[in-house]
């Protein structure tokens, strides 16, 4: 949600530079004290105005005797009351886990039709989560220096996670703050350098208002990110009012949560598997209490793509047999069976994951490959790590062995079962120094890096599968899900 930084600017010129008149404020003499006078800026109306004030639309107009609302001139002085200048205005509104245009509208005290109007919506029953709404009717935006901006902002109470695909420029425009503003309040010098996961201070923009519009007993949803990426892992937090069970549905699959506080905290890992089309996919919840009663939700979440790009690997020739499609969907069968079809409710991983071995990353998780020059029709399910011959191969979390074996494509290789449906694969390793059922705890050492099974030359393999997805392990590395 936007505060627009005339806010700002304006307790500016009434506190510091009260008789002057400055971007289409001015003050009255002593006796109208609780009046000021705004003057009519280009690309204003009176709808946004009013709003500047808290005021509507037919207060502001019968306060100056304005017949005709629609017809008010750039220069046109108005009356309004000093009072109302500390309502900062919204400009934007994103759409947060559990609210419904409804809710939105009623939030800002509009009609479902104006709101889908102002942004531009065709149809008013996809809106998605992450989606920014425009909550004014359209206008140019009034040019305002950065720096004032940033001086004169209310206290700073907003901070921004930066999510995965989002750009400085992005954040910046859907607060209606400029680059600069943003990155000056973080101290930031290079704005093109942000990380996932970031946490930016976000000036003069205060937490945002949420209109949910749940079903009884849901009390509150929240996802992180807000938006999905291919490839990479989403957190969804359903909390409900009494102990319930929860099932669900995302992208053809069913969800699996885990359970908490005595079953009024539901968290669900979402993994998005990679070669997902971009675009927005309906999310159903349903929760069920003691006594059977059922409430449904749906909600739609977007997926954006994950832009891994894409590689030619050349294998030597005495390993192409391992291409043979029967020695791939073995293997791969395997690797269902047991990351796909059992769920841990215990979860053993605490924070983020550590790093699988102390060894340069060459290789990320993603990538669409070609083999030998066949088509772009497999993906890098894993990160590459290179090292020489026997470096320690660490465990990422804590968690159960449940596979050490040898096999064709992946050699000689370990699977940690995590809990909450989490599992981290080691392959290509020489030695292996853990067997199925041991517990081995986060850091442990439980291999050496090795060139076994379908490689092109020493390295580890580290895969990470959520709810029977392969996903982006370094994500896991940056973002705590626990
Ligand atoms: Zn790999």
């Amino acid at each position: 949600m936007i505060y627009r930084i005339a806010y700002g600017l304006l307790l500016a010129v009434l506190l510091v530079l009260p008789a002057s008149v400055i971007v289409g404020q001015e003050s009255l003499s002593s006796t109208q004290s609780e009046m000021t006078i705004h003057v009519v800026q280009r690309g204003e109306n009176l709808f946004r105005i009013a709003l500047g004030y808290g005021l509507t639309t037919d207060e502001l107009a019968e306060l100056n005797g304005i017949v005709d609302p629609g017809n008010i001139q750039v220069g046109q002085r108005l009356l309004v009351p000093v009072a109302g200048t500390v309502a900062a205005v919204p400009q934007t509104h994103t759409v947060q886990p559990g609210e419904t245009l409804q809710s939105i509208a009623a939030l800002y005290g509009l009609t479902i039709d104006q709101l889908a109007a102002y942004s531009n919506l065709v149809d008013v029953n996809t809106i998605f989560v992450g989606q920014i709404l425009t909550i004014v009717p359209a206008a140019e935006p009034t040019p305002l220096a950065p720096e004032v901006a940033v001086e004169t902002a209310p206290p700073v109470n907003l901070i921004h996670v930066v999510q995965p695909g989002e750009t400085m420029f992005r954040i910046a425009t859907s607060y209606g703050l400029t680059v600069n503003a943003v990155a000056s309040a973080n101290g930031i010098s290079d704005p093109t350098l942000i990380d996932v996961g970031q946490q930016l201070v976000i000036p003069g923009v205060e937490p945002p208002q949420l209109a949910l519009d749940l079903p009884a007993p849901m009390t509150g949803l929240t996802m992180e990110p807000l938006l999905l990426v291919e490839g990479q892992t989403g957190e969804l937090r359903l909390t409900t009012a009494v102990p319930t069970t929860l099932t669900g549905t995302f992208l053809g699959r069913a969800l699996v949560a885990s359970s908490e506080h005595n079953n009024t905290l539901h968290i669900i890992l979402v993994g998005v598997p990679v070669f997902t089309q971009a675009g927005v996919y309906p999310l159903q919840l349903s929760v069920t209490d003691e006594s059977g009663q059922r409430a449904d939700f749906v909600t739609n979440l977007e997926i954006l793509p994950g832009l891994y790009g894409s590689e030619q690997i050349t294998l030597l020739s005495d390993r192409g047999d391992l291409l043979d499609p029967a020695v791939e969907s073995a293997e791969q069968d395997l690797l269902q069976r047991i990351m796909a079809t059992s769920f841990t409710p215990t979860r053993y991983f605490t924070g983020p994951m550590g790093l699988p071995a102390a060894a340069p990353l060459i290789s990320t998780f993603g990538t669409s490959r070609s083999y030998n020059g066949g088509a772009y029709d497999r993906f890098h399910s894993g990160t590459d790590f290179a090292g020489a011959p026997g470096t320690p191969v660490l465990a990422a979390a804590s968690g159960t062995v449940v596979l050490a074996d040898t096999l064709n494509v992946r050699g000689n290789a370990t699977i940690i079962d995590h809990g909450w449906g989490v599992y981290t694969g080691y392959w290509h390793q020489t030695e292996q120094y853990v067997h199925v059922g041991d517990f081995v705890t986060a850091g442990q050492v439980i291999g050496t890096i090795g060139a076994t099974g379908r490689v092109t030359g020493a390295h580890l393999h580290w895969e990470l599968w959520v709810n029977g997805v392969p996903v982006d392990p370094m994500q896991w590395v940056i973002q705590d899900f626990s």
